[in-house]
């Protein structure tokens, strides 16, 4: 009977012993596994906590991270006034290298070149760009074949722009043909003025054909693909928005295309009825009158 009891004592411990291990096993693994399943789901999500992020940093393979490094050196520090990008382009017209497309027009256009070579670059017919960490000449492309670094984080192939200032939101416009800046969902194309125009002017602008294809009237330069601001005037006809400024300060309130005013004029209309109202006719003149 002794035997008995005392091989139910030890049966009775090792059993504890077991179901303490067990469960310090079991509280041990729940975590693990729950993280683990969170992460997948959340990453199904598209949500990813800053945890999660070194998480999945920590997964990834140092050959990656290497890559990805690579790709962001340099980048803003290079360019010209005009764009930062990381290369500079092979103009196909004179063969010279610029930092970009309007480095060249404004070299090209000056008054020391000579009359008969001043010229543009033919944008979509560059060819060839330089990387500006290697100096390696390559055919158009995002990222350097030879350093691994990328030229523009913003790239468009068909124009063969480059630009790492992605906050201007640069979009390619088909119709239009070349990049815009302010954000593809901000503009729309307008097939008759043959432009993006802002949304602000989708149900209030008077088309005008082609617009936008032709040279502002106060300093002639081409106003479709302008860097500068442009403004649509009420008669729907358009020029720069600060040669229109210029105009302003200079007391002209028309359209120097048709003549219409460029603005409500009403409140003016008022203050010179006015200014008439409040101005009598001298005494000796009161009683003449003129012939016109
Ligand atoms: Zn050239
Ligand atoms: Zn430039
Ligand atoms: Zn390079
Ligand atoms: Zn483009
Ligand atoms: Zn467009
Ligand atoms: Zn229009
Ligand atoms: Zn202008
Ligand atoms: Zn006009």
């Amino acid at each position: 009977m002794l035997g008995t009891a005392r091989l139910r004592y030890w049966a009775g411990l090792v059993l504890k012993v077991l179901a303490v291990w067990f469960a310090k096993v079991l509280l041990q693994k729940q975590p693990i596994m729950s993280t683990f399943v969170d992460d997948e789901i959340d990453v199904i999500d598209g949500v990813e906590s800053e945890d999660e992020v070194d998480f999945v940093e920590e997964m990834r393979l140092p050959e990656e991270k290497k890559v990805d490094d690579r790709l962001s050196v340099g980048s803003r520090t290079y360019g010209c006034k005009h764009y930062r990008r990381r290369c500079r382009i092979r103009a196909p017209c004179c063969k010279e290298i610029f930092d970009c497309r309007h480095c060249h027009n404004e070299a090209k256009n000056t008054n020391e070149v000579d009359d008969s070579k001043r010229h543009d670059i033919p944008r979509h017919r560059v060819e060839k760009v330089i990387c500006s960490l290697c100096d390696h000449e390559q055919d158009v492309k995002q990222v350097c074949e030879n350093c691994g670094v990328c030229m523009g984080e913003y790239f468009c192939t068909k124009c063969k722009f480059f630009d790492d200032e992605t906050e201007k939101e640069q979009y390619h416009c088909d119709a239009c043909g070349i990049c815009r800046i302010g954000g593809r969902d901000n503009f729309f194309h307008c097939d008759r003025c043959g432009s993006c125009y802002s949304n602000a002017l989708q149900n209030g602008h008077p088309c005008v054909e082609n617009a936008m294809h032709q040279n502002c009237p106060v300093c002639v330069e081409y106003l479709f693909d302008s860097v500068m601001d442009i403004s649509v005037l009420p008669c729907g006809h358009t020029m720069h928005q600060i040669c229109l400024e210029e105009m302003n300060m200079h007391s002209q309130f028309c359209c120097p295309i048709c003549s219409k005013s460029t603005q409500n004029m009403s409140r003016v209309w008022e203050r010179l009825d006015q200014e008439v109202y409040l101005t009598p006719m001298p005494e000796e003149y009161r009683q003449k009158k003129v012939q016109l």
